[in-house]
This record gives structure tokens, sequence and C-alpha cells, in this order.
């Protein structure tokens, strides 16, 4: 995983090798600049290999007195499988209880995008949602919940396109505690 920009120029090449290579004619009017739109789009596809969580939450916390659950739910999520590099895309319902440290609805959305604009499946995506936040605010506990649609199993392979994938990750109190974590998934429904 690098930091390093992408040269859009070196992406286009390859793109029109690939393009080539499927038996297309490059040369006609559709394909023209589909190469450079290929380039910008993945480059704007894995941005969040060039983000950092410091940078997106950028210190922009409230302090709360009371330990309450905060529930963020239906954030919109769209992603690439590093199986296939291929979309995947649904919704992220994500809740902690603080620890005085409370984050912006905003910030979560964001964290969530960094990671999603990322080569990424499901499961780690969802883990490394909920580990972030956890770092971030120190919270008592934290549960991230994503259910995703996987245009890899829609358009090609075993072609369920009804299928929907669940995955969740909890941390802290929403692990160890029961009350908590069906207090969580209760809400979130
Ligand atoms: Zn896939």
């Amino acid at each position: 995983m690098s930091a390093k920009v992408p040269s859009e120029k070196k992406l286009a090449k390859l793109v029109t090798e690939i393009l080539i290579e499927l038996g297309e004619d490059v040369k006609r009017e559709g394909l023209r600049k589909t190469p450079e739109r290929v380039a910008k789009a993945l480059t704007f596809l894995t941005r969040g290999y060039r983000q950092k969580v410091k940078t997106v939450v950028n210190n922009a916390y409230f302090t709360s007195g009371t330990n309450h659950m905060v529930i963020l739910k239906d954030i919109e999520l769209y992603s690439l499988c590093e199986h296939h590099l291929l979309p995947f895309y649904g919704k992220c319902a994500i809740g902690y209880i603080s620890n005085g440290k409370v984050l912006g609805v905003s910030k979560l959305a964001r964290i969530v995008d960094m990671y999603a604009r990322r080569f990424q499946i499901q499961e780690r995506l969802t883990e490394e949602i909920a580990n972030a936040i956890m770092a971030e605010t120190g919270a008592e506990g934290v549960g991230v919940v994503i259910h995703a649609k996987h245009l890899c199993m829609m358009m090609r392979g075993v072609e369920k396109q009804n299928s929907e994938m669940t995955t969740s990750a909890v941390l802290g109190t929403f692990r160890t505690d029961e009350k908590v974590r069906g207090e969580f998934l209760s809400l979130i429904k």
C-alpha cells in the first residue's frame, strides 16, 4: 500500500492495453478519451490510500458529559472488491458509546469513505472503520454493520442478483456487554 499519487498518464496507457487485449478498437470515437477517464476514475476511487484518519478527522471533536450511545445509520458506501476490482455498494451503520469525546457526524461518514475508497473486502472494511473510531475517540465500545451488494457476485460467477452480504464488527462494551450490543442492533434496524 502506498500513499504515492498515481500517474494518470501511466494508468491511461495500461487501460489502453487492456482494451486492445480485449479486442477493442481504441481509435474509435467512443473510446478515444476512455483511458484518460478510467485513469481519473480509478485515481478518485482509490483516494483513500492517500488519506489518513488524523487528517480526515482534523480534530473535529465535541465533548459530551454523558456516555450515551451515538448512532449513525444509512451511510452510503461505495467500494471496489479487491478480488475482481468490481464495485460493491450498500449502507453502513455505526454506533459507539463515547468516553466524553464525540465525533461530528460528517467525520464518521468521511472515515467510512476513506476506507471504502481502497480495494477492499467487506469484512476488513467493517473492521477498519470500527478500529479507527475506537482509536480516534477512545470510546467505551463501537459497533459497525455493513449491508452491501457485490457486482462481482451479481454480474458474474453465481449471478445471484439479490444477494446482500452483511458484516459486523463490535469492539469494547459492544463485544463484552450483550445488552449494549442488543440496544445497538435494535436501534439500527
Ligand atoms: Zn469480488
